[in-house]
């Protein structure tokens, strides 16, 4: 498998258009890497600069410390999966998943042998003789991957290769792709709109905004340690909520007041906000982190808000209650044992060690 250094990569398209900016990135062999991002923030972009179909404007992609810019795709040693994995519908999956194999002339032992054995990895090992229109759309997306296993490149590239299946059908596939790298230890960068997958399946996550990147980290770093308000906003689900708010310095501790509520940070947070008193500031905190039970309602009894349910879900074992205060719409992820219901006043506590403050100028994080 391999390592891929990305240096200084730019893609300026012919009419003009920016669409990645000043790119940055060494993947580790091994790693799974996701590229996430808004619609048109340059993950399709970037992964065909990787891949070879699109060229670099600038700047440097090496694979294993060789420099790759003017090498063909077929010479990468790159295979790719796309979202629309069309399968030739004439050939049975034996001969979809050896057709690439059979273009470049591996002799026919060699091709039998790998199909078989990337069939029983994915597997598909009973399915060899049926022909696409015979399989489920989570067989299909196998044999798709099993077209890109059998070729044992150096790198594999997915993009959104489960957007096409049904939701349960996506939850089977995303384990089974999260455990095919375990079993391949494969490098693979994949592109997708999806939040869990992106969570779930990433060793480290690439968040893109307008194809400049705005934090590469781990997920659950991500998660507790945004470095802005985008990344903040961008990862999690329901999103991280943000309301103005004033801050002020008393006894060492900093003091964030937003419509009749004041939230006393612990003294660690405090220290990074000491420049900002008097200052107004974006306080962030997740639904999860706040809660009315009667526990957290005692531990943060200085850090309560009030507001009226107007909004109530059950999810199962969690309830999200949406409420409105100083005019900005929240919600918060409770235990489904709340009582509260549509209508109610509710009283809620923040737990003050997870709140996110951030520069309202910059949109930069003060303190996670
Ligand atoms: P999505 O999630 O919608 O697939 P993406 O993040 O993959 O989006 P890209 O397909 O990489 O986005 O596109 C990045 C930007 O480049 C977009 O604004 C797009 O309109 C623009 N773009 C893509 N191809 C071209 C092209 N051939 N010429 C000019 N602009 C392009």
């Amino acid at each position: 498998m391999a390592s891929l250094s990305l240096k200084h990569v730019c893609k300026v398209y012919p009419n003009g258009f920016e669409a990645v900016k000043d790119f940055n990135l060494e993947v580790e062999d091994k790693e799974f890497i996701i590229f996430v991002g808004p619609s048109g923030c340059g993950k399709s972009t970037t992964l065909r600069m990787i891949a070879g179909l699109e060229d670099i404007s600038s700047g440097e992609f090496s694979i294993d410390g060789k420099v790759v810019n003017d090498v063909e795709p077929k010479d990468r040693d790159i295979a790719m999966v796309f979202q629309n994995y069309a399968l030739y519908p004439h050939m049975t999956v034996f001969d979809n998943m050896a057709f690439g194999l059979k273009l470049r002339k591996v002799p026919k032992d060699e091709i039998k042998k790998k199909v078989e054995e990337a069939a029983k990895i994915l597997d598909l090992d009973k399915l060899l003789d049926r022909k696409p229109k015979a399989l489920s759309g989570g067989q299909r997306q196998r044999v798709a991957m099993g077209r890109a296993i059998v070729r044992s490149p150096k790198v594999f590239l997915m993009d959104e290769p489960l957007s096409n299946l049904d939701a349960k059908l996506r939850v089977q596939m995303r384990a089974e792709i999260s455990a095919l790298h375990q079993r391949l230890g494969a490098t693979i960068i994949y592109v997708t709109h999806d939040q869990t997958e992106a969570m779930t399946l990433g060793t480290r996550i690439v968040v893109l905004k307008d194809g400049v990147i705005m934090q590469v980290d781990s997920p659950i770093k991500l998660y507790n340690e945004p470095n802005n308000l985008f990344v903040a906003g961008f990862i999690g689900s329901p999103q991280m909520n943000f309301v103005d708010a004033k801050c002020k310095i008393e006894g060492g501790n900093a003091v964030l007041s937003f419509d009749k509520f004041k939230i006393t940070l612990p003294a660690e947070k405090s220290k990074k906000l000491s420049a900002y008193n008097g200052k107004n500031v974006l306080f962030g905190i997740r639904p999860d982190d706040m809660s009315d039970s009667p526990r957290d309602m005692e531990d943060y009894k200085d850090c309560i808000i009030e507001a009226n349910v107007s909004g109530y879900e059950l999810l199962g074992s969690e309830v999200i209650l949406y409420f409105n205060i100083a005019g900005v719409n929240m919600c918060a992820k409770v235990d489904s044992a709340t009582k509260a219901r549509f209508g109610d006043h509710v009283r809620l506590a923040i737990n003050p060690n997870k709140v996110h403050v951030f520069d309202k100028e910059t949109e930069l994080t003060i303190t996670n």
